[in-house]
C-alpha cells in the first residue's frame, strides 16, 4: 500500500513525487504519456513567459541562454530533475478509475496494472481537451487543435483561430515562415493577456496588412478548400489549406467528478479544496496544479503552484516540511 499516488507527470506531479521523497514517504506517480508530457506538445520554438529560475523544482538550478527558457531547455531541465530525484515514475500508464474503499483508501486501475493507496494527487493538468469549435468540418485533417513546427505551413493559406498567446504565437511564427495567415478573432481585439513583448509584434503586422484579421468574427464551416466565417461585415469564404484552433484546453472534468469532488456551480467548475492543504472534498484526494483553477486555466501555473507539492506532503505527512 502506497501512502501517495500521483496520477500525471507534469512539472507540478515531478515536484509532488520529490516531495514525498523528501518526506520520506512511499508514493508513484503514473504518467499516461512521455515526461512532462504537455510540454513535450507545446510548440516547438516555444518560449515560457517565466524566467528559467521560476520554474525550478526539486533545488535543481535551471540553466537558459536567455533569460526565458525554450520548450527545449525546460525538456533538458526536467529530464534531469527525473535524473537527479531517481523519481518514481511510470511512463506512458494512463490511470482510468479511482475506486474508494470503505477504510478510506483507494484501489487505483490504471491501463498496465492495479495499485493501493492511502491518498492520491491528482495533477492532470489541461492540454489533453481542446475547446472544440463544433462548427461542420472540423473533423477534417486540416483542422489542428495543436501547432508544432511553422515550416510545414510555408506558401499555405492558414487561419489562425483565436486571440491568444497561442494563436498570436502561431499567426506569427507560421507568417514569418512564409505562410499567408488570416487570425479570426472572437473578441473586438487582440488579447490584453498576450505577452507584452508580442503584442504590438502582432499589433503591427495587422496594422501593416501582413496577417489578415477579422475581428467579432467566428467560423461557421470549414470544407476541404475554404473557411465560411461571419463577420460584421456578412459572411466571408477565405480559400484555405490549414486551420490552426487555437482554442484553448480543458481539464479532465470526468475524473475529477468520478472520484465524487464537487465541481463549484461558478461558470468556471474550479474544483473543491482547502487552499491551505489542496485536499479536496474527498478525503485523501488532492489537487495540485493547474487543474486547480477548473476552466480558468491561466490561474495556475508552473511558476505559482510547485508550492503546492509541499503543501500536500506536509499535510499527509502531518507536519509543515521545510521548502
Ligand atoms: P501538466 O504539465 O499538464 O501535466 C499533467 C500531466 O498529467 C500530463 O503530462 C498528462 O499527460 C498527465 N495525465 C493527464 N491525465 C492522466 C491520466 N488519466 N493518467 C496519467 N497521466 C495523466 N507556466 C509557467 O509557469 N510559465 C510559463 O512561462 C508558461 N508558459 C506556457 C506556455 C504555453 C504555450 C502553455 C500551453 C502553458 C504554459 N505554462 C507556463 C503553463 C504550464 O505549462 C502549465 O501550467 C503546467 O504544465 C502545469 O503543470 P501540471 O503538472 O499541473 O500539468
Amino acid at each position: 500500500m502506497l501512502d501517495v499516488l500521483i496520477i500525471g507527470g507534469g512539472p507540478i506531479g515531478m515536484a509532488c513525487g520529490i516531495e514525498a521523497k523528501k518526506a520520506k514517504l512511499s508514493y508513484k506517480i503514473i504518467e499516461k504519456g512521455a515526461l512532462v508530457n504537455s510540454l513535450y506538445n507545446y510548440p516547438v520554438n516555444m518560449t515560457f513567459f517565466s524566467s528559467s529560475e521560476k520554474l525550478e523544482i526539486g533545488n535543481v538550478p535551471f540553466m537558459s541562454v536567455n533569460n526565458r527558457p525554450t520548450r527545449n531547455e525546460s525538456l533538458e531541465y526536467f529530464r534531469r530533475v527525473q535524473q537527479r530525484w531517481d523519481l518514481n515514475i511510470h511512463l506512458f500508464e494512463k490511470v482510468e478509475k479511482v475506486i474508494k474503499k470503505e477504510d478510506e483508501t483507494f484501489i487505483i486501475q490504471t491501463s498496465k496494472d492495479t495499485y493501493q493507496a492511502k491518498n492520491i494527487v491528482i495533477a492532470t493538468g489541461f492540454y489533453d481537451r481542446p475547446h472544440l469549435l463544433n462548427v461542420p468540418g472540423e473533423d477534417l485533417a486540416k483542422v489542428k487543435h495543436y501547432y508544432d513546427d511553422p515550416h510545414f505551413y510555408i506558401n499555405q493559406k492558414v487561419a489562425v483561430i483565436g486571440a491568444s498567446n497561442s494563436a498570436i504565437d502561431a499567426a506569427l511564427e507560421t507568417y514569418r515562415k512564409g505562410a499567408d495567415v488570416t487570425l479570426i478573432i472572437r473578441e473586438k481585439e487582440v488579447s490584453h493577456r498576450v505577452k507584452y513583448w508580442v503584442r504590438p509584434d502582432i499589433i503591427n503586422r495587422i496594422e501593416e496588412g501582413s496577417i489578415k484579421a477579422y475581428y467579432q468574427s467566428e467560423v461557421e464551416k470549414i470544407t476541404l478548400r475554404n473557411i465560411i466565417i461571419n463577420t460584421p461585415q456578412g459572411k466571408k469564404e477565405l480559400e484555405n489549406d490549414w486551420v490552426l484552433a487555437m482554442t484553448g484546453y480543458e481539464p479532465d472534468f470526468e475524473l475529477l467528478k468520478s472520484v465524487g469532488i464537487h465541481l463549484q456551480d461558478d461558470g468556471l467548475k474550479t474544483p473543491q479544496y482547502d487552499s491551505e492543504t489542496q485536499e479536496s472534498n474527498v478525503k485523501g484526494i488532492f489537487l495540485a496544479g493547474v487543474i486547480c483553477g477548473g476552466l480558468r486555466t491561466n490561474t495556475w501555473f508552473i511558476e505559482n503552484s510547485r508550492i503546492h507539492a509541499n503543501q500536500i506532503m506536509g499535510t499527509i505527512k502531518g507536519e509543515k516540511l521545510q521548502v
